[in-house]
């Protein structure tokens, strides 16, 4: 068992108040034809898969569970100005003019309910919170499990359940507001975090790095040569995978990749956008909780050398509620210190087992 360290879940009750329903109206309009083609065309009863069950699933698995080490706390909601530091006032003020409304977005599934920019406000500041929770040394990592998700949202654009680019929002305010320099965005969510790429584009104080289910999976991007570009160029690392891939091309991919990429950048502080869908509960990705668990003593591993252990992760994506709920809490128990399991080929453990169960079964006497 090594050492026992402090983790805060920053969480608010809040955000569970973003709840779109399938039977929205439109907008604008020229989506609205589209959007209901598609939804005509399934043959089943579609419901919103970024619901608010996401969050309490985790929760209650956490109070089913606890971890010793593990404190929640709330915080409070963004500012509009600390939203304008990543997004266009463009895109914030069409969002905040939904406040209250039920309308759709966007064709891939963004939808607002009336409480959803309060829910997207306190999603992007309680990625802040845990960001000056961690830079400020009352906690050694942090963990923002909010919704709705953000790494889909551009500068001047809802997209893919996201409003507001909660991981950009934090790294953006740990740089203007907390000293940090140098931010390291790791996204292990199954899809490429188009909007946090994009956002960063050209700036080479936020190394990006990307491990995903490669196009034409959503959204789509993610290519290996997007490297960013200009003074940025380089500072965008991706790593698309096929839709097989577990945990050991993952730990790969964090071994030899990221770390001598976080070993050249020497980040002031590490975030994390920890989506819980490359899970083989999910649509992509085949990966188990000890691969998740193995993903984060990584990047623990990372802060530790570069940074104090200044950690914090976000929650993004993640829709089968089972691994959803277990795949945060192995998260979280690396992060208060837990053991870390050693990574096998899926099954290869239970062959040992059995090829040892069997042994003397067939040998003459
Ligand atoms: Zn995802």
């Amino acid at each position: 068992m090594a050492d026992s360290r402090s983790v805060t879940v920053f969480y608010d009750e809040v955000m569970l108040g973003h709840d779109p329903q399938v039977d929205l109206p439109f907008l604008p309009s020229r989506v609205e034809k589209r959007v209901s083609n598609i939804l005509r065309e399934l043959n089943f009863k579609w419901s919103y898969p970024e619901h608010p069950g996401r969050l309490t699933a985790i929760m209650e698995w956490l109070k089913e569970y606890p971890i010793p080490g593990v404190q929640i706390k709330v915080g409070a909601h963004a500012t509009y100005e600390q939203l304008g530091r990543v997004h266009t006032t463009t895109h914030l003020d069409h969002m905040f003019s939904l406040e209250g409304k039920r309308a759709w977005l966007d064709k891939d599934t963004t939808a607002v309910s009336p409480e959803s920019i309060q829910a997207a406000t306190s999603a992007a500041g309680n990625a802040i919170a845990a960001v000056e929770c961690v830079v400020k040394g009352e906690t050694q990592s942090a963990f923002a499990l909010v919704r709705p998700p953000g790494h889909h949202a551009d500068a001047v654009r809802a997209r893919g359940f996201c409003l507001f680019n909660n991981v950009a929002v934090a790294a953006a305010h740990a740089q203007a507001k907390l000293g940090c320099e140098r931010v390291l965005i790791v996204d292990w969510d199954a899809h490429h975090g188009n909007g946090t790429q994009d956002i960063f584009w050209a700036d080479q104080d936020v190394l990006f790095f990307d491990t995903h289910c490669a196009a034409p999976f959503y959204p789509g991007s993610g290519n290996l040569n997007e490297i960013g570009a200009g003074m940025g160029e380089g500072y965008t690392v991706n790593v698309p995978l096929p839709e097989a891939a577990g945990d050991i091309a993952l730990e790969k991919a964090f071994r030899e990749i990221l770390i001598p990429a976080a070993d050249y950048f020497k980040p002031d502080l590490v975030l994390v956008s920890a989506g819980c869908d490359p899970h083989h509960n999910d649509m992509a990705l085949n990966m188990s909780y000890d691969g998740l668990a193995v993903l984060t003593s990584i990047v623990q591993g990372i802060a530790d050398k570069h940074c104090d252990g200044r950690l914090a992760l976000v929650l993004e994506g993640g829709y089968n509620l089972t691994s959803l709920s277990r795949g945060v809490h192995s998260m979280l128990t690396v992060l208060a210190g837990g053991d870390v399991p050693e990574l096998m080929e899926s099954g290869l453990r239970e062959v040992m087992q059995a090829a040892e169960f069997h042994r003397d079964a067939f040998k003459d006497d």
